[in-house]
């Protein structure tokens, strides 16, 4: 089944919701394939945001996601990038719907809780870069049966 990345920012770490951020995707029926607390650097920062180098707040981004440890997670299940990218909203909290996880707890653009994978390709790159293959897990949910329709892999 499809996975994805999903990154517990700094401002999440710091104003205690990992737990909240990380029970709306097992409550959605993801399955959690991987964890863990990483200390983000310059280097991988550089790589993972290349897409805005160019951009005035390329240093300011990299240096609130440097600001504590981040928690690092791999998700799982049908159409999991679309799912997680819809779970998590606009870039602009602000702007980012009600009952999506930028639009209940944010209010920044910069600041906005979490990072997710916004293609299958490039969510493919982002756990090779945050994730050996060792620390991810293949196991079966228990409750598989009652999450999907038997015609739903
Ligand atoms: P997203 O995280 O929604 O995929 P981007 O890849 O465009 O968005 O940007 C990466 C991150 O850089 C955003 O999540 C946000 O934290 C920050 N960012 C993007 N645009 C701005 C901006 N104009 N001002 C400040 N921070 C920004």
């Amino acid at each position: 089944m499809e996975q994805t990345l999903v990154i517990i920012k700094p401002g999440a770490v710091q104003r205690g919701l990992i737990g909240t951020v990380i029970s709306r995707f097992e409550q959605k029926g993801l399955r959690l394939a991987g964890m863990k607390m990483i200390q983000l650097t310059d280097a991988i920062l550089s790589e993972h945001y290349s897409h805005l180098a160019d951009k005035p707040f390329f240093g300011r981004i990299k240096k609130s996601m440097m600001a504590t440890p981040v928690v690092v997670c791999c998700w799982e299940g049908l159409d999991c990038v679309q799912v997680v990218r819809s779970m998590t909203g606009v870039t602009n909290s602000r702007n980012a719907a009600p009952g999506t996880i930028r639009g209940d707890f944010g209010m920044s653009m910069q600041e906005n809780i979490i990072h997710t994978s916004d293609s299958v390709e490039n969510a493919k790159i982002e756990l090779a870069r945050f994730f050996d293959t060792d620390e991810i897990y293949d196991f079966q949910p228990a409750a598989q049966s009652f999450l999907y329709a038997s015609d739903e892999k």
